[in-house]
C-alpha cells in the first residue's frame, strides 16, 4: 500500500512505494515523477525541509520542465 508524503516546502504530495516509482499529486494536471517535480518546483527550493531535493532516481524528460514560452 503506497503511503502519500507531503513536502513541507512544496506542498506536494508523493505516493511512495508506487509500482515503477514515486507519484507525485500536483495540485493541478495528472500526476508526475519525483524527476517533474524536482524540474518545475525542487530545483528552484533552497530550503533543506523539501523531501524531493535530489529528485528521486528517476529521469526527468524535456517535457517536466515548464515552457515559459509555449502557446496557450
Ligand atoms: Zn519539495
Amino acid at each position: 500500500m503506497a503511503a502519500p508524503k507531503t513536502c513541507p516546502v512544496c506542498g506536494v504530495k508523493i505516493l511512495v512505494g508506487m509500482v515503477g516509482g514515486d507519484r507525485v499529486l500536483f495540485s493541478a494536471g495528472p500526476p508526475g515523477t519525483r524527476a517533474r517535480l524536482y524540474a518545475r518546483v525542487c530545483r528552484y527550493v533552497e530550503k533543506p525541509g523539501c523531501i524531493n531535493r535530489d529528485g528521486g532516481s528517476q529521469k526527468a524528460s524535456p517535457n517536466d520542465y515548464y515552457k515559459p514560452d509555449a502557446p496557450r
